[in-house]
């Protein structure tokens, strides 16, 4: 795996829910799967997903990284940790800036509980495209209805329903897929591991029909081409869907959502398809702002041949490695070895090592541009919230105290 992945490649995540909700089974089974398209680059073959699984569980793996780094077809992604904090705290809101997406996990059963809704308006407050996965749907009382209802009511949000459950509780054997019309079985005997593609059973095409209609009339709204469609009664392609669904999401109009049991391995595949499909990259989201030494407030776009941008959002010590700064890059691109400024301390800094954590190994890197999320070994003068740049081109990014106005560039 290098480096070079274009920047359209690129998803930096976070993961949010309410305590329990299951946010670090999802976490861990994201990276178990995207460990084994990793390692072995098969993701179908169930007994392969399995063998990895019990390995990594006797070693234990380290999800607990600020920052951790996995492919899903072609992708990077990076999965920022975000603390489930109640209160508003700067270290929520630096994570919360670091990323350009998240999921939001639910617990079937509970529904929307108090801390999802602290943290969904946290991520209204910034901006954060989100999907919503609706966990725990092997649970006795799991009920995705209500849960989206209650995502309705209590988030005021725009869900569109992209999948149906098919079977719940004990029987919770699949989903349907309203964007490509068909079933997808998780295989039983497999642990829920891999899952096949079926046709729609017989007994739930009508619901799936009135699903799809109904995401078809949201998505209407933000294309003038599904509109017609709509009210010609003409059908909608899929990748017309996915199309609409991906600008809406980014364009915070929409939320998709979708359902699984993270504990059962059910729904983990279709969920790393849709951050890929309809989460931002960092070039699909504005550009980041700051002030320049002169006061002014300028933007700095995704570009890895723009001036070098980065925001030091953790620190951390590890075992093995020692002091670890983890940054974000926005814009340029960094070298080990290099020097950077630190607009902050206006002081000038060397980078030593650079890594990229993964789930079950550090790789050492020698650049990193941006839209990137790496670690650099030994930055003892830099604290979080500094800004790390180019001295020709300071840029202070996080100036909490400074309300930064949206400018509205054409
Ligand atoms: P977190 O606090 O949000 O990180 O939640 P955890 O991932 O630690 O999960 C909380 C509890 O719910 C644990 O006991 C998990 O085993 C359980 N859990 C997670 N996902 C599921 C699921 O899909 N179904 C069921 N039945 N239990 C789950």
């Amino acid at each position: 795996m290098t480096s070079n992945i274009p920047i359209s490649r690129i998803r930096d995540i976070g993961i949010m829910a309410h305590i329990d909700a299951g946010k670090t089974t999802t976490t861990e089974r994201i990276l178990y799967y995207t460990g084994v398209t990793y390692k072995i680059g098969e993701v179908h073959d169930g007994q392969a997903v399995m063998d990895w699984m019990e390995q990594e569980q006797e070693r234990g793996i380290t999800i607990t990284s600020a920052a951790t780094t996995c492919f899903w077809k072609d992708h990077r992604i990076n999965i920022i940790d975000t603390p489930g904090h109640v209160d508003f705290t700067i270290e929520v809101e630096r994570s919360l800036r670091v990323l350009d997406g998240a999921i939001a996990v639910f617990d079937a059963v509970a529904g929307v509980e108090p801390q999802s809704e602290t943290v969904w308006r946290q991520a209204d407050r910034y901006n954060v495209p989100r999907l919503a996965f609706i966990n725990k749907m092997d649970r006795i009382g799991a009920d995705v209805f209500r849960t989206l209802r209650m995502i309705i009511d209590r988030l005021q949000a725009n869900p569109v329903l992209i999948q149906l459950p098919l079977g719940s509780e004990d029987k919770f054997q699949g989903i349907i897929d309203l964007i490509e019309m068909q079933a997808l079985i998780y295989d039983e005997d497999n642990l829920g591991a891999t899952y096949r593609v079926a046709q729609i059973p017989a007994e739930a095409t009508s619901q799936a029909e009135e699903y799809r209609n109904r995401m078809v009339a949201t998505l209407a709204e933000l294309d003038d081409e599904i509109m017609r469609c709509y009210l010609e009664d003409e059908p909608v392609e899929a990748a017309a869907l996915r199309n609409v669904l991906r600008r809406g999401t980014i364009g915070l109009k929409v939320t998709p959502v979708l359902c699984g049991s993270a504990f059962k391995n059910k729904g983990i595949q279709p969920l790393l398809d849709a951050v890929i499909n309809y989460l931002p990259a960092p070039n699909d989201v504005p550009p980041i702002q700051g002030i320049n030494d002169r006061g002014e407030i300028v933007q700095r776009p995704a570009d890895e041949k723009g001036p070098l941008t980065a925001l030091a959002f953790k620190l951390l010590s590890d075992p093995y490695v020692g002091h670890l700064t983890f940054l974000r890059l926005y814009s340029g691109t960094l070298f080990s070895g290099s020097s950077v400024y630190n607009a902050n301390k206006g002081t000038k800094e060397k980078i030593g090592r650079l890594l990229k954590m993964h789930a079950n190994k550090r790789e050492e890197i020698k650049e990193a541009s941006a839209g990137d999320i790496i670690a650099a070994v030994g930055l003892r003068q830099t604290s979080t919230g500094d800004t790390l740049c180019d001295e020709r081109a300071p840029i202070i990014l996080e100036s909490l105290e400074i309300p930064v106005p949206v400018i509205d560039v054409a």
